[in-house]
């Protein structure tokens, strides 16, 4: 079971389940004259960090759970990465990092985790997850622009637009055009899974959905939401892939 081996951190709080011998390796890479410090001009030695960061460390090697509540200041987010993916690696594991809002994921997307992938100089490998319905179908889109579904302007503006975006996405999620497109626009050419023809897919090759999901069974940290993680669960995990320990951030919402 998934559960019995989980890290939940509450916003302010975390709440982790799982360990092994990383309590004494996050000093190597927290303190004053440690991995970050030396590599990062600003780091700043935070000992409730330190404490914090030995705490989900020791949970990883002794694989029970945790709840932490970090005051403002703390810097929780790396106090529980820097374990997470030292563990991770070392161990051959897979680690979902659970948050409430967009801004945290944001934030530990485009910030805290490319910083680390970047300092820490360790190969890890982290992936975004998102509900299916955020990726773009590429045999919808294709389908939706020869039956002329649409009858307002802006409609068919914004398909040209996804056209052009489609040489430029990387991922084909909703989040990542440049624009909110309409609901009208959307629902026909997103991700539906009723819809979906996986492997006889025309284009299952190059679709993003599936792309990415092989991204997800490759990674060290997979990066969600508390709504798709419990969807996970209430699919039995059907969802994400199989995964080792999780963190909940923003544990309380
Ligand atoms: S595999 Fe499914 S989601 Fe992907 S392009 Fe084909 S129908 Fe769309």
């Amino acid at each position: 079971m998934l559960l019995n081996r989980e890290i939940t951190l509450f916003s302010d709080f975390v709440h982790i389940t799982y360990l092994i011998v990383i309590e004494k390796e996050v000093r190597k890479y927290l303190d004053e004259d440690g991995f970050l410090s030396k590599a990062i001009k600003e780091f700043e030695r935070r000992p409730q960090q330190i404490a914090m960061a030995e705490a989900v460390g020791k949970v990883f090697d002794e694989e029970h759970h945790l709840i932490v509540e970090a005051g403002t200041g703390t810097g929780k987010s790396l106090a529980y990465l820097v374990p997470a993916i030292l563990w991770a690696i070392k161990f051959n594991k897979k680690v979902v990092v659970s948050t409430y809002t967009k801004t945290l994921q944001e934030q530990l997307l485009y910030h805290d985790i490319p910083l680390l992938y970047e300092k820490l100089k360790i190969p890890f490998r982290y992936a975004l997850c998102l509900g299916h319905e955020n990726y773009l179908s590429l045999r919808r889109l294709k389908r939706a622009s020869q039956a002329g579904l649409f009858t307002m302007a802006e409609e068919d503006n914004q398909m040209e637009a996804i056209f052009d975006w489609v040489g430029e996405t990387q991922n084909g999620t909703k989040g990542d055009l440049p624009f909110e497109p309409l609901s009208s626009v959307w629902e026909d050419v997103g991700r539906q899974k009723d819809l979906c023809l996986g492997k006889n897919c025309e284009t299952y090759s190059t679709c993003y959905y599936f792309k990415e999901r092989k991204r997800w069974f490759g990674a060290h940290l997979l990066i969600v939401n508390h709504h798709l993680f419990f969807a996970n669960v209430a699919s039995n995990g059907a969802v994400l892939p199989r995964f080792d320990a999780v963190i909940f951030d923003e544990a309380q919402n």
